[in-house]
Formats: C-alpha cells, structure tokens, sequence
C-alpha cells in the first residue's frame, strides 16, 4: 500500500530561488506541451512525450530540470486531460484545459523513481539538479520510497511529501465491535458509552480567526500591512489544520487499535439529507470536514492494520430505538435523552443512534443488554495525549501513529 509522509525542508534562499527557477521551467513546459496539443489534438501521450526531448535542443534552460521531473508534467498534461474527458462523458459542461498562467498555478516539483536520495545521518535530502536540503526526518521510513514531492506551502514554509510503498501491518484481532456516531454535541459518542468531547481549540481557534479576518478587512488592500494581516490569518488557519490533524489521527488509530469493525455512518449521504434543511454555519463545515477526514483515516489505517470500516445509511439512526427498533418521529434535535413510548427505553440520543450504527453495520444481530444512563466523557486532551483506554479489560491500550 501506498502512504505519504510529509516532512518540513528549509532549503536557504539560494535554493529557493533555484527552486522557484525549477517551477517557472515546469509551468512553461506544461504551457508548451499543452499548446502543441491544442494546436495538434491527434497527439498522443507518447507523441507530447517525445516532443519534450526535441523542446530541449531548442531550449536548453529544461536541462537545468532533472529530465524525470520534466517527464512527469506530461503524466500530469495527460492526467488533467482525462479528467477533463470524463466530466465531458458524464456530461458536465467543460470548457477547455486551461494554460498556468501564473506562478501560483504551478506549486510543486515531482520527483518520481530517481533523481533524489535521504541521507539519514546529515539529515539531508538530496535533489537532482536543485541540491541539498536540510529535513526534518521526525519518522521512521519503512518502506520503499518511490516518490518525492516538494512544495511551498501559503504561510511560507517548505515540505516534501514522500511516496512510500508499505507492507501491511494486520494488528492482532481484537474481537471486539463499534458503532460511532459523529456529533456537535460531543465529536464522537461509541456505542460502548465513550463520549469523546469536541475539540476546544475549534471553537477557540475559530473566534481568533474571525478577529483576524475582521482586521483584514480593514487594511487596504495590497499593502504591507494587509500583506501581514494575511499572513497572520493563514497562520491561525495553518495551527487549526495541524491541532485537528493531531487529534483526529490520535482519535482513529484508538479506533484501529481496539476493534476489528468501526462502524460509522455515510457522511455522504447524510449530507445530502442535511444540505436540504438549509445554510451551514463556517463552525459546522470546519466540523462536517473534519468528519469526513476522521473517517478518511480510519479508512486509510484500517487497510495497513487489516481493520474493517463500515459505512452505513444513516436514515433512522437517531429516531429508531436501539432496544426493539420502535420509530419515534417526534424526536427533536433539542432532545437530548432519547424516549420509547414503546418499550420504555430511556437513552442519551447520541448513545442510541451509535447502538443502530453498529446495529445496521452488522445487520441487526447487536441488541444491548442494558441502556447505560451515564456515558464516560473523555476530554481531547486526554485523546491527544494518548491515555484513552476502552471499558472493557483486555484490549491494548493508544499507540502513537
Ligand atoms: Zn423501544
């Protein structure tokens, strides 16, 4: 399997400048094969290929580029194409592929097979043509590195992403199941009764962010003070990204470690369910994306560790009692104990929609043995830091990763 790592590079600013120089080369080409295509569409992949060798005789600056990196700006030319293509067949309106004009549509060099090499005792990585740049190797390579790409990012700092192909890693079977129900009353409630608080730092990262951008808005526009209030706003944007990257990768590998099936529901189609009942505050889409990626790494783990994530309808989830399947349509999003007239069943909302969860997940064979009237709150902090531990005895406890 195929994972990325990425790691923070400081190339001095001579090798930024040699960078840069190596991005207006790539974007030229890119422009120049593209063009050729335009002008010539009976070309094919192989044609625009070959046509890059020729380019070079008449334009020797490309050879400052190492000749792999050219190579794969036309993998990226075709690429972009066929996505193009599909649209067209799916019919979506598309007009035509566009030309880079500008340096900020083009950001990164690839590196594919050769043309670079990490030295792990100067903690150097080395690229054809451009040089050597200090890293920050702060893990362990395991696998077979296949591919490098370097990139800028907005607040300025430099990384390369490393291609690295992994054998798998089956954990041992745990035996045991799980059913999560993604909220904003709590970030994750499972349906063994853990109440995984929200992340603070959301809400307070978020009112930072709303000061600076009310800043912004004062400054005039391309001076160097606005320069800065920009700046300062990708800043807080960039700790808000690395803080939720944190937890929610602490958070999925606690899933990964624990249980063999992770249930959740599809948060595609719950959306679309959602998307009808009107606007989205920015607090919510920052939650909604942060969902989407939480269940984006439990899928990308649980294929190393030979875990299984299911992903289920999520109609009925929250109305349905978990206890004998009664559906209650009276149930308000204020609700938060959920009630069976039914049954008699009484139960925190979030627990009872995390019980059909895991319910639907493994068709319908789960019944609880008795409604747990408290859930255990835990605090991220406690999820950062690793100490989560499930209720029941036996099972491993957080591993960092
Ligand atoms: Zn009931």
């Amino acid at each position: 399997m195929m994972r990325t790592y990425k790691f923070r590079i400081y190339p001095s600013k001579r090798l930024q400048e040699t960078i840069e120089e190596h991005l207006n080369i790539c974007r030229y080409l890119y422009n120049y094969l593209l063009e050729q295509k335009t002008k010539n569409p009976k070309l094919n992949k192989g044609d625009t290929q070959k046509l890059i060798t020729l380019h070079k005789k008449e334009n020797p600056e490309l050879k400052k580029v190492h000749s792999k990196v050219l190579q794969i700006i036309n993998n990226k030319l075709w690429g972009s194409l066929k996505a193009l293509g599909k649209l067209k067949q799916n019919g979506h309106k598309v007009g035509r592929l566009r030309f880079k004009s500008s340096k900020n549509h083009y950001k990164t060099i690839e590196y594919n097979q050769s043309g670079f090499k990490v030295d792990y005792t100067t903690k150097r990585l080395k690229l054809s043509k451009i040089g050597e740049i200090p890293i920050t190797l702060h893990r362990k390579i395991k696998g077979v590195i296949k591919g490098i790409i370097i990139k800028k990012e907005p607040t300025g700092k430099w990384f390369a992403f490393f291609q690295v192909e992994e054998e798998p890693k089956p954990l041992p079977k745990t035996n045991k199941v799980i059913g999560i129900d993604l909220g904003i009353n709590g970030y994750a409630i499972d349906s063994e009764g853990n109440k995984f608080e929200n992340p603070k730092f959301i809400d307070k990262t978020f009112d930072k962010i709303k000061k600076v951008q009310k800043n912004l808005s004062r400054k005039v526009r391309g001076s160097n003070n606005y320069k800065k209030t920009k700046l300062k706003l990708i800043n807080v944007y960039d700790k808000l990204n690395n803080q939720k990257n944190d937890f929610l990768h602490k958070l999925s590998r606690y899933y990964i470690n624990n249980y063999d099936k992770i249930v959740l529901e599809d948060l595609k189609i719950k959306s679309m369910i959602e998307n009808k009942k009107g606007q989205k505050t920015l607090n919510r889409h920052i939650l909604d994306g942060s969902w989407r990626k939480f269940i984006n790494l439990l899928l990308y783990k649980a294929e190393g560790a030979g875990r299984e994530v299911i992903l289920i309808n999520p109609a009925y989830t929250s109305k349905k009692c978990s206890n004998c399947g009664f559906v209650v349509s009276s149930l308000k999003l204020s609700d938060r104990l959920f009630f069976c007239p039914n049954c008699g069943w009484n139960i925190d909302r979030d627990y009872n929609a995390s019980l059909n969860i895991l319910k639907s997940g493994l068709g319908g064979s789960v019944v609880p043995v008795e409604g747990r009237p408290l859930l255990r709150i835990i605090p991220y902090i406690k999820v950062i830091s690793g100490q989560v531990s499930p209720m029941s005895q036996g099972a491993p406890s957080v591993r960092e990763g």
